[in-house]
């Protein structure tokens, strides 16, 4: 900027001197009042376009000056005539005419150009003229008198138009030079004319108006220079600031943008969801909060590579702004694989309309996605959502909570699903909050600790193992069940600890302990995923002193897990170390068979729901189905939810050797193992 501008006037000090241009000086009659130099792009501004811009600029800010400064000018001009009476009586009357005729003919002239929006050249050439008209108009009667000597000081005051010209009137440096010069040579011409001066009068006369004629000129020149470097100042300025203001609107608009799918991010997202949230608060306008997640995006990242992926989640980007745009609602991503939208749309129907309208559109796009193993081979999004109502409460987060709780009911249910917030549903009901700060605590609490159910061979009615369960309290004292705890501790990560706990636990109070033979503990995916679980399992194998053998793991089928390969690669380390792997709940989950193929299990142990359903024959039937299908893969039986005896002897006539239930022993705590539920542990430990 500094260079490209400022250059200019270094090199062509003569550039105000220009006469200007009709078409700048053109928009002087626009209200200048509120002028400020227009901002430029300095990179490419042109000598002729900052002179342009300047005669712009001087005519807005010279217009109304000069105007006024004529009227100023004439009105003293014409208050001269007084001291033309007093000091030139003879000629007063033909002086104070010329005073008179000169100054009505400047203010008209003036007041014309002004009517007729001429351009501000012709207002500094009619001011010229004005000053040039004004001293000859008085000089020329004024050198008819007879007061020779008052005439002689009195001309001195011819000086005064070249200080208009130069000093009171702003001109352009050119023609106000021009002007003074005219009055100079004036002057000159008049002393032939004028009364007899002595040699000394004449040198002193004429070099007064010489040196004054100079000393003005170059004082004109100077402020010349100087007001053409205010404008650039002023220009430069202006430039800096719409600088700044586009560089605060750029980065203003980056801050709102995400990277990669070029949607509001969750900054902005926030944003707009305040605002949402005020028209709630203020005006009662109900909007849904929708969150919507890519199923299985882990996996397509890992197999297709993370260029694939960013492509994903841009293609479900598009498709999201498409359909969502029409339906003014807006859509912004926030965090990873996960967007958001927010609608004004209202009512449980409406809501669920737009989420399956979200959920089909991006199922529309077809995108192959052939590692997700659950029937679909196309990228999906489960969705969940909530929306405002009476009861939403004062907090704003809460809708987002909420919305996040159904988009986890959805992920639950199987994914490519969409669910709204029910306030009914464990899954999303509040209580999810105090238990994921309970379990933050948990174990330090000692809220926390194990039951053992007995798990019977039921040819020799010997215990062989025990099943560890986790039971923990609130603070207060309520007991909660794992199915409300173990959900929130694999959602908010805690299970990683806690599961460790319980290993640890089992591993001192039954197993070093010596009260049973083996005991199983449950285990998390989440703990199989992460990352050195089978070395903190060897630790507390090495520091409880126990053999690996005697431990077994039950892992429930988890789709998430499919694939995976260091769930697979945690399962081998773990066998090696001679801990079992069963299989909990088998039949359960849709994977069920598969999950065979894949690990080499011990032991499966068959949900509890096909033992009920062996009342009927069809139940039956499929059971022995279940049981052949195991014994052929070599895999060991065990039975869970024996309630009655009529289930021990189904037992008996399918040949079960493995069995669990409320029929052979519940759950107790370690103190009650001890000493009344397992009598014959003692024969079998060989204590
Ligand atoms: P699970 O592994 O299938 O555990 C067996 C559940 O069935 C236990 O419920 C047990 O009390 C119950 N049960 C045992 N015998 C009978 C019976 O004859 N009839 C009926 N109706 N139920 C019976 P619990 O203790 O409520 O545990 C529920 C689930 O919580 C467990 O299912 C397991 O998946 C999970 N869980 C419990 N403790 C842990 C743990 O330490 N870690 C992990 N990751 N999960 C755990
Ligand atoms: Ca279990
Ligand atoms: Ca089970």
């Amino acid at each position: 900027m500094d260079r490209v501008i400022k250059n200019p006037v270094r090199g062509n000090r003569d550039t105000n001197s220009h006469m200007h241009s009709g078409s700048a000086a053109d928009s002087a009659w626009s209200d200048g009042s509120n002028y400020s130099p227009p901002a430029i792009d300095a990179k490419t501004i042109t000598l002729p376009a900052l002179n342009a811009l300047y005669q712009t600029h001087r005519s807005f800010t010279q217009l109304r000056q000069t105007r006024q400064g004529l009227w100023l000018a004439a009105l003293v001009y014409l208050l001269f005539g007084v001291a033309d009476a007093f000091l030139l009586p003879d000629v007063a009357v033909q002086t104070v005419t010329a005073r008179l005729i000169a100054a009505i003919l400047a203010i008209s002239v003036m007041e014309v150009c002004v009517a007729r929006r001429v351009g501000l050249h012709w207002v500094d050439l009619s001011c010229a003229a004005t000053v040039v008209v004004g001293y000859v108009a008085w000089l020329i009667p004024a050198t008819y008198t007879t007061a020779e000597d008052a005439f002689r000081y009195y001309m001195l005051f011819g000086t005064i138009f070249m200080m208009s010209a130069n000093l009171f009137f702003n001109l352009v440096f050119r023609l106000s030079v021009m002007t003074s010069a005219t009055i100079l040579v004036i002057f000159l011409y008049s002393m032939l004319h004028a009364p007899a001066l002595s040699l000394e009068q004449t040198v002193v006369v004429i070099l007064f108006y010489a040196s004054c004629f100079l000393f003005t000129s170059y004082v004109n020149w100077k402020l010349n220079e100087e007001r053409y470097n205010v404008f650039l100042n002023a220009v430069e300025a202006a430039h800096q600031h719409s600088e700044a203001e586009k560089r605060g609107e750029a980065l203003e608009r980056l801050s709102n943008t995400d990277y990669l799918t070029g949607m509001e991010n969750r900054r902005a997202v926030d944003k707009r969801l305040r605002d949402y949230w005020n028209d709630w608060q203020s005006e009662g306008k109900a909007f849904a909060a929708i969150l919507v997640d890519v199923d299985f995006f882990k996996k397509y990242n890992d197999f297709y590579g993370h260029q694939a992926g960013d492509r994903c989640l841009i293609l479900v980007a598009s498709v999201l702004n498409d359909t969502l745009k029409p339906l003014n609602a807006s859509v912004g991503r926030y965090g990873g694989e996960e967007f958001i939208v927010l609608s004004r749309v209202t009512g449980r129907d409406q809501v669920m309309a737009l989420c399956e309208i979200i959920r089909s559109a991006v199922e529309g796009l077809h995108l192959v996605h052939d590692q997700r193993r659950d029937g679909q081979a196309v990228v999906t999004v489960s969705v969940g959502a909530s929306y405002t109502r009476p009861q939403s409460g004062p907090k704003l987060e809460r809708i987002i909570n909420e919305a996040d709780r159904a988009l986890y009911s959805a992920k639950a249910n199987g994914r490519n699903c969409i669910r709204l917030f029910n306030p009914n549903d464990p899954l999303t009901s509040d209580d999810n909050e105090n238990i994921a700060a309970t379990l933050r605590m948990a174990v330090k609490n000692d809220l926390v600790h194990l039951v053992y159910q007995p798990i019977q061979n039921l040819r020799t009615g010997r215990v062989e193992a025990v099943e560890s369960l986790m039971r923990m309290k609130m603070v207060d004292g309520t007991p909660l069940s794992p199915a409300q705890f173990i959900p929130v501790a694999e959602r908010t990560g805690a299970i990683l600890d806690l599961g460790l706990w319980a290993i640890r636990r089992a591993c001192t109070e039954v197993l070093a302990t010596g009260i049973a033979p083996m005991a199983s503990v449950n285990v998390s995916a989440i703990q199989l995923k992460s990352r050195g679980f089978a070395l903190a399992v060897s630790t507390i194998l090495e520091e409880t002193g126990v053999s690996g053998s005697q431990l077994a793991f039950e892992i429930t089928e988890g789709i998430d897990m499919e694939g995976q390969s260091d769930v697979i690669r945690c399962i081998t380390d773990l066998q090696a170390l001679g801990i079992r792997i069963w299989l909990d709940d088998f039949g359960t989950g849709f994977a069920g068979l598969s999950w065979l193929r894949l690990f080499p299990f011990d032991t499966v142990k068959i949900d509890r729901s096909f033992l009920q359903d062996a009342r009927r024959p069809a139940g039956r039937a499929m059971l022995e189905d279940i049981i052949r299908l195991i014994r052929n893969r070599g895999l060991k039986i065990l039975i869970e939810g024996l309630e009655t005896a009529d289930h021990v002897e189904l037992m008996h006539e399918l040949g079960i050797e493995l069995g669990q239930g409320y029929y052979l022993g519940r759950p107790v705590p370690i103190d009650e193992v001890k000493i009344k539920s397992f009598p014959r542990l003692a024969s079998v430990s060989g204590l």
